[in-house]
């Protein structure tokens, strides 16, 4: 496929030089033969230069990340979520292995390293998938990283859900790390709250002195994101 130069305003990578290899939409892929259409629903990029490092879009919270992946699965990758606030989310897909250099409830700011490109996951060759979410709605990126739209500054106002068991989403996925980070459980973050999820989160609770209810509310969600 025909790569295309972009040069960022708000930079993703370490330079601001990227290459499209697939811009966000409807693409038709033919493998082996077959020839399927599906929606890109982020777009790729690779660097100026060789691999190169990711930086945060914007500053935000880190709901999600995880380096440990070395092979296809899952499709994303290693990867990193960050909530903005009014209403935005990224999202960096396939990283390198063990390059990942946050952890879910940490801030970080525009610019900040995050780490570095790779190949994990579905992915034939190192670069980045990078997502936005607006109101949990995928969007075109490119004109984020051009500089003709933008988040409208830092405004952190990230709105969380009250969890319970039975519940599904990133949300979840989000609660299953902290979980594991604050009292050392080893739970899937597959975000599904199931009862595994319910029993740690009843511990964390306990420990915390908070009302031990099972329920991810806002004192649970502050305690766990030290905010
Ligand atoms: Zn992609």
């Amino acid at each position: 496929m025909a790569k295309r130069l972009l040069v960022a305003a708000v930079p993703v990578t370490a330079t601001n030089t990227h290459y499209i290899t697939s811009p966000y939409g409807i693409r038709t892929v033919t493998v082996k033969g077959k020839t399927s259409t599906g929606m890109h629903n982020g777009i790729d990029l690779v660097a100026g230069r060789g691999t190169d490092y990711i930086v945060a879009y914007e500053s935000g919270i880190v709901t999600y990340a995880r380096g440990d992946v070395t092979g296809n699965t899952p499709s994303e990758g290693n990867s990193v979520y960050i909530d903005h606030g009014n209403g935005f989310k990224t999202y960096y897909f396939h990283m390198k292995p063990k390059s990942v250099l946050v952890k879910a409830g940490d801030l970080v700011r525009r610019g900040q390293k995050i780490g570095y490109m790779g190949t994990t996951g579905n992915s034939t060759g190192a670069h980045l998938h990078f997502g936005i979410k607006f109101y949990n709605a995928w969007v075109d990126p490119e004109p984020y990283l051009t500089g003709l739209k933008n988040m409208g500054g830092k405004r952190m106002t990230i709105t969380l859900r009250t969890l319970s068991q039975g519940m599904r989403g990133e949300d979840v996925k989000t609660l299953q790390q902290l979980l594991n980070a604050k009292i050392n459980t080893s739970l899937e973050p597959d975000g599904k709250f199931g009862p595994l999820t319910n029993t740690a989160l009843k511990k964390y609770q306990a420990a915390s002195a908070l009302v031990v209810d099972g329920k991810c509310g806002p004192a649970t969600w502050s305690k766990l994101l030290g905010v």
